[in-house]
């Protein structure tokens, strides 16, 4: 969500006349477009502005920061952060070019005037501006913002505001500009994106609708809460050509009590019942999830029911995550943060190798099979291969001089080999060590 808010801001910004750099040094502006989800995010923004406060020191620049931080965190950026000069809060874009031209007259002047736009709206969907898309085979479109369930370890409802769907003839339609300008993928956003509801569409309705626009192969969506999956939307997910066989499922606890003190609205028999469902429509769709460790007050008994739900459900790959306190939500607010940091991360250290092992095991029965990949370009590691993805969003690694082909081609890779999280079209020294 945070990428595809980056491209409305440059898509509001060019409007108005602004250019961008990828050079800092060349910057007479510097943005940063925050999360608040996670605290590694978080102090990563922070060591951004210890590196930002030397380069004020040198010449005049104005810094701003937008997104989940400047909203939740508006007073303390304001007051102890001197160098920030623009605050813009994910409901706040639209002012942007106005408080940094503000901010730089301000300078001009030797004044030290902040521009501050943080009020959440129930309306804003930004169905009017046309992201500034990164050249690739995918692109992002977000259908509804902000969310309406509270969970309370997530700050989300505080930063993004409410739930409000974008009207869907507009959403195909720029489904159908995505496609003419040669995208091939489309991701369709949202904080609680299967909760879409407008007139009488819902999100089954929309998915079905966006994967039929010619030109697009695949659709994929995130991220959606357990609590709205219809049979409508299975069928569609399980059914249609181009929606990929993958859901997104996050399952956060597997103990009754910690999903309770979550504001999940599901049980651990419910979420193993959607489960059961998914597979007995179509065993190969392969599931992921996000998993929090050491939530407050969390017994080691408790955890053990999040371990013994992680290995029966096997996943395709799980995001684990050690719990970490947002300011301002309902956790913060009513509960201690009382598990030990070494417990924390004892949990998240034995969640990680149970997940890998899974992943492995899954991924091993790839090997000798043909998979049908999205190539997206040349892989980071090597510029001499290819990467992609399947449609269960597996990366899928062979040499260029394998299978020639382009950005954006749909190939067929035969697998030789596996990681845990990689499908290889060639044997890996260590893979064989790991598989003997
Ligand atoms: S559904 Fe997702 S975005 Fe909404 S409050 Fe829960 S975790 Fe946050």
């Amino acid at each position: 969500m945070n990428d595809y808010d980056s491209e409305l801001v440059r898509s509001l910004l060019k409007r108005e006349g602004f250019a961008f750099t990828e050079d800092r040094e060349r910057a007479d502006v510097i943005l940063l477009n925050t999360c608040a989800i996670r605290e590694n995010a978080h102090n990563r923004v922070y060591s951004h502005l210890a590196d930002l406060k030397l380069l004020k020191k040198q010449r005049s620049l104005v810094v701003g920061i937008l997104g989940c931080m400047a909203q939740n965190l508006k007073e303390e950026l304001t007051w102890q952060q001197p160098l920030v000069d623009v605050l813009a809060g994910p409901d706040s874009y639209r002012q942007l070019p106005m408080l940094i031209t503000d901010a730089i007259r301000s300078q001009e002047e030797g004044l030290d005037r902040k521009g501050l736009a943080v009020d959440l709206s129930e309306y804003e969907t930004y169905a009017d501006v046309v992201p500034d898309r990164s050249d690739g085979v995918n692109a992002w479109i977000a259908v509804m913002r902000g969310c309406d369930n509270f969970c309370s370890f997530c700050v989300v409802p505080y930063t993004r505001g409410r739930e409000r769907s974008r009207d869907p003839e507009g959403i195909v339609r720029e489904a159908q500009q995505i496609a003419d300008q040669g995208f091939k993928q489309i991701t369709l956003l949202g904080q609680n994106v299967n909760s879409y509801r407008h007139g009488s569409w819902d999100f089954a309705r929309l998915l079905a609708a966006v994967a039929n626009v010619p030109g697009i192969e695949r659709v994929r969506f995130t991220s959606p809460h357990p609590k709205d999956f219809p049979p409508s939307l299975l069928e569609v997910v399980a059914w249609h050509p181009r929606v990929c066989k993958h859901i997104h499922l996050p399952m956060q606890s597997g103990s009754d009590r910690i999903l309770s003190l979550m504001n999940r609205s599901y049980t651990n028999r419910e979420y193993r019942a959607l489960v059961d469902r998914i597979r007995t429509l179509r065993p190969d769709i392969a599931l992921t999830t996000d998993i929090i460790a050491g939530f407050c007050s969390e017994s080691d008994a408790e955890f053990a029911e999040t371990y013994k739900l992680t290995e029966e459900i096997r996943f395709h790959n799980a995001f684990v995550f050690k719990y970490s306190e947002r300011k301002h939500t309902i956790a913060a607010r009513k509960f201690p943060d009382d598990i030990l940091e070494s417990v924390k991360g004892e949990r998240v250290t034995r969640l990680v190798d149970l997940q890998r092992r899974i992943s492995h095991e899954h991924n091993r029965l790839f090997i000798g099979d043909t998979v049908t990949v999205l190539v997206e370009g040349s892989s980071k590691r090597s510029d001499s291969q290819f990467t992609g993805k399947t449609d269960g969003h597996i990366t899928v690694v062979w040499d260029k001089s394998l299978l020639p082909c382009r950005p954006g081609d749909l190939v067929g890779v035969p697998v030789r080999d596996a990681s845990p999280s990689t499908l290889f079209a060639h044997t890996r020294p260590e893979g064989r060590e790991i598989l003997s």
